[in-house]
């Protein structure tokens, strides 16, 4: 295979600068409810809790307030707002509209050109809501559609169905919604090359702007894992899979949306610039439990109980359960893994700016390795994946990990 060129990344990355911007930071809202917990998910998250959306809202509102002083949230700019979940959606639109308020108002950025983003499931949205939501700023939607097959929906454990994933879109766009991301899931229990083509097109006939498609990874501790282990669970052979790879790629490339990631696909000047900060290895704060924060070097995680979570947040006390400080050869080698997943790769002279490391030195024989074998390049001073590297990706991350 052939390095693209210096003018292909460059115009490639016209429109798409990922750049790293150390004053900088993301804001992430963890919502941890759902209507019900599909059989593949291991977020934290809980069905059947309506009871404690008031309650969960009122803490993250007051933990919202109580960072915004913080020497770390007073030396940075936000760029961007994500809530993600769990199901955010689930709840009130004028609760969303609070948090997403308290956010610009906290941190000061109303003049900021903040992406907001909110993740919704297609039973759990109406227009009325939508609008809500466009009002207070949400400029960007994320729509959980996962399928457009009812079967598959079903074996899921979706709550909602083919037809209300593409009502949504229609709704969202006649909210005011130019920024529409769907998530599609692939490699299911049952499914076909052709089954994950007929989502496909469906899904591209509906002109997102931002396409995020995964394959179906059996997590364990979750209901597909035990039916794995007893043998109940049909998922499609190797093959099949590398079939539905290759689709991927052929009709998103058709459609105009161009990989930038290895999992995510944009229309050009549409790429999730929250996600772009998490693979550039960005700070980022989280709210929520469960919500992971990373700033100067320190990594923290909030209490994964919603109840815990609240009294803590009541009582004034801190949410955190976990704390890590990084060493800037750990902060290294994850900037490394992270920046290798976006298509443009990572910058050999912003990994020296920020850690005083060349790759080339740091790895040594494995990366020369992994250079022969055509899996990465070093192309314009970019160190990126090649096409067969992006197909090998776990493998070529546990060797620089
Ligand atoms: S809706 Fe999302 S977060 Fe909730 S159970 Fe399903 S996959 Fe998990």
């Amino acid at each position: 295979m052939n390095a693209r060129s210096c003018g292909q990344v460059l115009a490639e990355m016209a429109s798409f600068t990922p750049c790293y911007r150390s004053g900088s930071f993301g804001m992430y809202i963890h919502v941890p409810f759902c209507l019900q917990k599909c059989g593949y998910c291991s977020f934290y998250s809980v069905a059947g809790a309506k009871s404690w959306y008031g309650r969960f809202v009122k803490a993250v509102l007051r933990q919202i307030s109580q960072a915004a002083p913080a020497s770390w949230a007073r030396q940075r700019r936000p760029r961007t707002l994500f809530l993600g979940g769990g199901t955010p959606s689930v709840l009130p639109a004028e609760s969303i509209v609070s948090l997403v308020r308290q956010c610009i108002q906290e941190f000061n950025c109303a003049d900021e050109e903040l992406e907001i983003t909110v993740e919704v499931n297609p039973a759990t949205i109406d227009y009325a809501g939508l609008c809500a939501l466009r009002r207070a700023g949400v400029n960007r939607l994320s729509i959980g559609v996962q399928s457009l097959d009812d079967n598959e929906l079903l074996c899921l454990g979706r709550v909602h169905n083919g037809a209300e994933a593409r009502e949504s879109v229609v709704l969202a766009r006649r909210a005011g919604f130019t920024s529409l991301s769907l998530d599609l899931m692939y490699g299911l229990p049952g499914q076909s090359a052709a089954g994950w083509r007929n989502t496909l097109d469906q899904a591209v006939d509906l002109a997102p702007d931002h396409l995020s498609m995964y394959e179906l990874t059996i997590e364990s501790d979750t209901p597909f894992c035990r039916q794995q282990d007893k043998g109940q669970l049909n998922l499609p052979v190797e093959e099949e899979v590398l079939a539905m790879m290759e689709y991927s790629l052929e009709a998103t490339q058709k459609a105009g949306l161009h990989r930038y990631e290895i999992s995510n696909y944009a229309r050009p000047g549409y790429e999730c610039r929250h996600n772009s900060n998490y693979w550039l290895n960005g700070s980022y704060f989280g709210f929520g439990p469960g919500a992971v924060s990373c700033c100067s070097g320190e990594r923290t995680t909030a209490i994964t109980d919603v109840a815990r979570f609240c009294k803590l947040v009541e009582s004034g006390q801190s949410v955190i359960t976990e704390q890590e400080r990084l060493t800037r050869e750990q902060r290294f080698r994850e900037t490394v893994i992270m920046g290798l997943r976006m298509s443009c790769g990572i910058a050999v002279s912003s990994l020296e700016q920020r850690f005083s490391l060349h790759p080339v030195d740091y790895y040594g024989t494995v990366l020369k390795r992994l250079v022969d074998q055509e899996l990465i390049v070093l192309n314009c001073g970019r160190l990126q994946l090649t096409p067969t590297g992006f197909l090998l990706a776990n493998r070529v991350m546990s060797e620089l990990v």
